[in-house]
């Protein structure tokens, strides 16, 4: 190094504390969709590792790159859900949700779903294509009255992290082949007359109505 200055240290200093905030950024929005990791501010093993898997369960390129793509996953806020959607629809025989209420990285899967949904199939009214929850928590007399699987995610799930959803406007199976890329490593049940169901599952799980 031929020039060493006061202005050559600073450049540098204040590149550096750009990348820190950067990565800093990083960190905290990947904590915030459910990873554990120290925000300190430096690229490590443990930050590439998160924004890889992070990558695969968002059907993303896995490169370990925040770049754009991975830039606006992260960005996803849980804004258009409320734990109110997804109560057991019994007539009172349970507090409506389970005990941890719903998860928050299953409502972040919605909000994407509802995001691809609004790029894919724009509403023309410019207002929005909203995600109905048709059924979210099932309690066990109920999930037994509707005749739901005995395990039902709808049921054992807790925090809840399972619903049947439709989207006014689009066929089951587009809003399917949505949920099938968002819920990559999760449950989706296809082929519904009306609803296409998603859980969170943490395993890739496909299966076919009628
Ligand atoms: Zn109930």
């Amino acid at each position: 190094m031929d020039n060493i200055s006061r202005s050559i240290y600073e450049k540098a200093f204040n590149k550096y504390q750009e990348a820190k905030e950067a990565v800093s950024w990083v960190q905290e929005r990947l904590n915030y969709h459910g990873y554990r990791l120290t925000v300190d501010g430096i690229w490590g093993d443990k930050t590439e590792n998160a924004v890889r898997q992070f990558q695969k369960t968002r059907g993303l390129v896995v490169d370990g790159i925040v770049g754009k793509d991975t830039r606006k996953a992260l960005e996803v806020q849980v804004a258009h859900f409320k734990d109110s959607e997804f109560k057991c629809k019994c007539p009172g025989w349970c507090n409506g949700l389970p005990s941890k209420g719903v998860s928050k990285g299953f409502l972040l899967r919605l909000e994407q779903v509802r995001a691809e949904v609004n790029k894919l199939y724009p509403d023309p009214s410019g207002k929005g294509r909203p995600v109905i929850i048709r059924s979210g928590y099932r309690c066990e007399r109920w999930n037994k009255q509707q005749g739901g699987a005995a395990k039902s995610q709808h049921m054992i799930s807790n925090p809840l992290a399972a619903a049947d959803i439709l989207v006014p406007g689009v066929t089951p199976n587009n809003l399917g082949n949505i949920c099938d890329r968002i819920f990559d490593d999760g449950g989706v049940g296809l082929g519904g007359a009306t609803i296409v169901h998603v859980d969170n599952r943490g395993q890739r799980a496909r299966w076919w109505y009628n």
